[in-house]
């Protein structure tokens, strides 16, 4: 499944925004709080970016991301829900087709493990769209939807935490189909009165896609939510005033709502994605067909100045483009047998480093030298792909990208995975650190 690919400008094919709550400023966390939540983000968007490059459609990936966000505990949804003023877990969620615009929500869970696998049952399953309490635990039980022990979701004690805990997860998903779906999963605010209801269940106000316009998933304050019916007012935004993503989300996070409320995420029907809070953080991330993959804990002004935020996130997104067409035409240059010319990526310096099977090679000439003992010929090379790319910007000017390379050949072969550091020079994006897994047949 090669991921590569070199989309310039145009609209992606398909494209995922995630959250994991807006809140508290993450520079006051530490770091086994950053590492866990940074974790996280990336692995949920890594499945939904993979799920889509795939080609499955909207409603599966949302649901598969939020149930993997559910079921960590580092996120206020599934196992890791903060308790209400008595100590338990009352859980919500909803997701929303914005092909068809069903939808399905479930609120008040106390022993479903997955509310957002219910949430969808509620769609597909009955003629109602949100259940509750009592009966939709037991509707979990009829769907064969698992059921877990009260003391399953009592994770949060480990983290005993000061600040009211947000970490409410969501996801809006554009698919290679042209559909839009999105659904928000939580266990609502910390100490909240039991019964209290937010706005994750409630279509229109925490989770909204239709076709025609955008899918949003919101997180903060929820009754403030409600009140303003904020996800479906990004959507008729769009439909009634004409207004882009960016504008529909901006007026409502400024203008709308109160500082310090919450964040929203939204994606429209041509994938473009916009990530917005007016908390000091939000937990979020971003990927589409264009190699573009991005976790943030909090956004430069909340992901609010198009001048500055969108020119990063361009910024961010042509340098993925380049380093692809970069690393593609490397793949070409290998299966053609011309180790010069693959090399020519590389930093020519003394100072390139490359590192294998626990030895350091110093320098460019070494390094060639290197690869051509190791590959004299073009059977001994084989044929050469890179796959599971993934982008993360170090800087405006640097770039880690990892991977698994494999080469296809008669008698032996290999595969490993790799770490690039690559920098941005005058002349372009040059691989300055090269690291490969360890295998027997490796360049010294
Ligand atoms: N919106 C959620 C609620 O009010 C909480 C959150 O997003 O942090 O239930």
């Amino acid at each position: 499944m090669p991921l590569l690919t070199s989309s310039g400008n145009e609209n992606p094919s398909w494209a995922i925004v995630i959250h994991g709550g807006a809140g508290s400023d993450p520079k006051n966390w530490n770091e086994a709080k950053t590492k866990i939540r940074e974790a996280g983000l990336q692995r949920a968007l890594t499945a939904g970016r993979d799920a889509l490059a795939n080609g499955r459609n909207a409603l599966d990936t949302v649901e598969l991301v939020i149930r993997i966000l559910e079921d960590d505990a580092a996120f206020n949804a599934g196992r890791g829900a903060v308790l209400t003023k008595e100590g338990k877990v009352e859980l919500d969620a909803s997701i929303m087709d914005g092909k068809t615009r069903a939808c399905g929500a479930v609120a008040s869970l106390t022993a479903t493990k997955n509310p957002i696998n219910l949430a969808r049952r509620v769609m597909t399953q009955t003629p109602h769209v949100l259940l509750a309490g009592h009966g939709a635990d037991q509707f979990a039980e009829q769907q064969k939807v698992p059921l877990v022990a009260p003391d399953y979701f009592l994770s949060k004690a480990r983290f005993a935490e000061n600040e009211p805990h947000f970490g409410t997860v969501g996801c809006a998903v554009l698919d290679s189909h042209g559909n839009l779906a999105a659904g928000t999963s939580t266990g609502g605010t910390s100490k909240k009165l039991p019964g209290r209801v937010g706005d994750s269940p409630i279509v229109g106000a925490g989770t909204y896609a239709a076709n025609d316009t955008c899918a949003v998933s919101g997180t903060g304050v929820g009754e403030e939510y409600i009140r303003n019916s904020v996800a479906y007012d990004v959507a008729a935004r769009m439909r009634y005033a004409n207004q882009s993503i960016e504008e529909a989300v901006t007026t409502i996070m400024q203008q709308t709502l109160q500082s310090g409320v919450g964040g929203i995420i939204a994606l429209s029907s041509d994938g473009k994605i916009v990530m917005q809070h007016n908390t000091p953080g939000m937990s979020c991330g971003a990927a589409d067909s264009s190699g573009r993959f991005e976790t943030h804990l909090a956004l430069k002004d909340g992901g609010s100045s198009p001048n500055t935020e969108n020119t990063d996130t361009e910024t961010a997104s042509a340098a993925n483009t380049e380093i692809s067409d970069l690393l593609l035409q490397q793949v070409k240059d290998w299966n053609q047998g011309d180790i010069d010319a693959f090399m020519k990526p590389y930093w020519n310096s003394e100072q390139l480093t490359f590192s294998s099977g626990g030895k350091v090679t110093r320098g460019y000439a070494k390094t060639l030298k290197g690869y051509k003992q190791r590959y004299p010929d073009a059977k001994t090379m084989g044929t050469l792909s890179f796959e599971q790319l993934e982008f993360q910007t170090l800087g405006k000017d640097a770039m880690q990208v990892l991977g698994i390379w494999k080469l296809a050949r008669d008698n032996q072969p290999l595969e490993g995975r790799f770490t690039l550091v690559l920098r941005r020079f005058p002349d372009g994006w040059k691989i300055i650190h090269d690291h490969t897994s360890k295998t027997p047949d490796e360049p010294e």
